[in-house]
């Protein structure tokens, strides 16, 4: 049986990339937890498996299994950079009031087709971001709405003696 260990050196390899601890490391809690991370999530589950990693050293990690298209970046207007391992295409919903991220899956949207920029502009990629509410942002926001109608601003009197 291939671990996944083996399977991550094998993709390092394969993108052109040494397999140094720090990569197979990243790379393989990117893969271990599917999601949207953010640098500092990813330097400090990389330190509980090699010890002490800077942070810088992890984001040249992200961005060099980015470039070898083993990594994606997220970075959504006014968030923090966020990687995941998943790199097919996919859009992403995000949450304005917690910044969760939602994988779209392909074909919850007419499929993506190029645009015509002009002036030569050569587009490769179209990407979609829904904003809205997570459920359980939107959830607190109702809770709250329905506790300001629900509170009854007048003081309770004290029990009579
Ligand atoms: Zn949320
Ligand atoms: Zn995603």
């Amino acid at each position: 049986m291939t671990t996944m260990t083996e399977h991550v050196e094998q993709d390092l390899r394969a993108a052109g990339l040494r397999c140094t601890a720090p990569r197979v490391a990243v790379l393989s809690e990117l893969r271990a937890e599917p999601g949207h991370w953010r640098v500092d999530e990813v330097a400090a589950a990389v330190r509980g498996r090699l010890g002490r990693v800077s942070t810088q050293a992890v984001y040249d990690v992200l961005d060099a299994l980015e470039d070898a298209g083993l990594a994606r970046r997220v970075q959504p207007a006014g968030g923090a950079a966020r990687f995941e391992a998943r790199t097919t295409g996919h859009d992403h919903a995000v949450c304005r009031s917690c910044g969760a991220i939602v994988d779209l899956e392909p074909g919850s949207r007419s499929p993506r087709r190029l645009p015509d920029v002009g002036d030569g502009f050569v587009a490769e990629a179209v990407e979609l971001t829904v904003w809205g509410r997570c459920a359980t942002c939107a959830e607190a926001a109702t809770s709250e709405d329905r506790a300001v109608v629900v509170t009854d601003p007048t003081p309770h009197p004290d029990p009579p003696e």
